[in-house]
């Protein structure tokens, strides 16, 4: 698969449940498999709702990605205490105190930037903790993407432990491979 992120005319969202951004009219695409994804939004949880090897990580970041037929490839991200993330230098001033309150962002926001260096990841059939629930495509990156100590404050601020516990593997296989990350 190859990711390729564009700067995206995006909106911050407090949902209720996570902080969100929202993309307009994406540009960038995620070919999966032999389909083209777009993505939709993406989120973050406060700790990791993954972990890898028994160890849960700060935070982890959700892109969550459409193909034209309805169908959902999720991008998933972990995230540990280290230099500050640019995307969320963007988004972290933008979160609405209020749950239903969202914010534009003055600038384009590319999710791209929130990809870690390494593009080895785990790919899986899997579900989303809200609906729809099954028969998505998960990409986890394995190596953590980084957050300052303030980021994750502010995160945590507005949802703090808004995680589901770990679930059972159900017997299904998870691979390792690399994903082609970033544009040409
Ligand atoms: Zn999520």
């Amino acid at each position: 698969m190859q990711v390729d992120y564009r700067p995206e005319k995006s909106v911050v969202e407090n949902n209720g449940h996570v902080i969100e951004v929202q993309i307009e009219d994406p540009d960038g695409s995620v070919p999966v498999g032999n389909k083209d994804y777009e993505i939709k939004r993406f989120h973050v949880h406060t700790p990791s709702e993954e972990k890898i090897d028994g160890r849960r990580f700060d935070a982890s970041v959700h892109l969550v990605n459409t193909s034209a037929d309805g169908e959902t490839a999720a991008i998933g991200l972990l995230v540990e205490e280290g230099p500050p993330n640019p995307v969320m230098d963007q988004v972290v001033p933008l979160i609405p105190d209020t749950a239903g309150d969202e914010n534009e962002a003055p600038d384009r926001i590319d999710p791209g930037g929130l990809l870690p260096a390494d593009d080895e990841a785990f790919q899986f059939k899997g579900s989303l903790t809200t609906p729809p629930c099954e028969g998505l495509e998960w990409i986890i990156y394995r190596q953590p993407a980084t957050m300052s100590g303030d980021q994750l404050a502010a995160l945590r601020a507005a949802y703090d432990g808004n995680i589901r516990p770990i679930q059972s593997g159900n017997g299904r296989p998870i691979t390792l491979g690399r994903v082609v990350s970033g544009g040409q």
